[in-house]
């Protein structure tokens, strides 16, 4: 954790950059004619105690999205009472679907048919339903996670037909050295294709700390937000 060594604690920082992104959302929905509710904001706690989740909590968030199962389990399970929304964010590994599918509510990153199997059967198996994203690659180089605009139909398909998930919408990471808006106009275009084919697929994930305002304007619903609500995470951190 970074060292805050002034006056106000922990707590009062996360308030402070919480002031912060709310006054960015605001500030970037009304560029876009847009209003704040149709947006929800997803803070990324990857790396962070669950104490600094509790503190949001309490601030009024009830989202949050966490990249790796190991730590995502422990933490949901600790702040269970608070009965927060739960996001996993991360690559979906298929031997990591059964806990997965225990604490969260919504997975943002299904990027293959095998993957979808297996949380299906997850969730299933936990008696829960699942809000399910597919992953957006959209530079093409599928390595850092997510299928190509070509293969959303078919895993579409694939998911649909899958036990206890619900397709919600897609989800992209604007790729490097690509402009963001660029990059999430295109995203918008594949979620408007897919709602054609599952009407109930209205979500867009898109916009992290760098580049939230040009997710809003190209008609995000969800922003996922790490860094400039929690500071910087270390190297190690990931
Ligand atoms: C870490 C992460 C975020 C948050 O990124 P920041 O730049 O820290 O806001 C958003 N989405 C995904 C998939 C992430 O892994």
């Amino acid at each position: 954790m970074t060292g805050n060594s002034g006056a106000a604690g922990r707590p009062e920082l996360l308030a402070d950059h919480l002031d912060a992104v709310e006054r960015r959302l605001q500030a970037a929905c009304q560029a876009a004619n847009r209003s704040r509710t149709e947006l929800t904001l997803v803070a990324v706690s990857k790396t962070w105690p669950a104490a600094d989740v509790a503190a949001l909590a309490r601030l009024g968030v009830g989202n949050f999205g966490e990249n790796r199962d190991q730590e995502a389990a422990p933490k949901a399970r600790a702040l269970s009472e608070l009965n927060l929304v739960w996001h996993f964010v991360g690559r979906l590994q298929a031997n990591k679907c059964r806990s997965v599918a225990t604490y969260a509510d919504v997975v943002q990153s299904l990027d293959r048919a095998r993957v979808v199997a297996s949380l299906s059967a997850g969730a299933v198996r936990a008696g829960r339903d699942l809000d399910v994203l597919i992953q957006v690659s959209l530079d093409g180089d599928t390595r850092r996670g997510g299928v190509e605009p070509n293969g959303v139909p078919a895993l579409a398909e694939t998911i649909s037909a899958a036990a206890c998930l619900r397709l919600r919408g897609v989800m992209a990471v604007a790729p490097m050295g690509v402009e963001p808006a660029r990059a999430f106009d295109t995203l918008a275009q594949v979620a408007s294709s897919l709602q054609v084919q599952a009407p109930a697929a209205s979500w867009i994930s898109a916009g992290m700390s760098g580049d939230l305002e040009a997710a809003v304007a190209a008609g995000a619903t969800h922003v996922r937000v790490g860094t400039a609500l929690f500071g910087g995470r270390t190297p190690l951190g990931g």
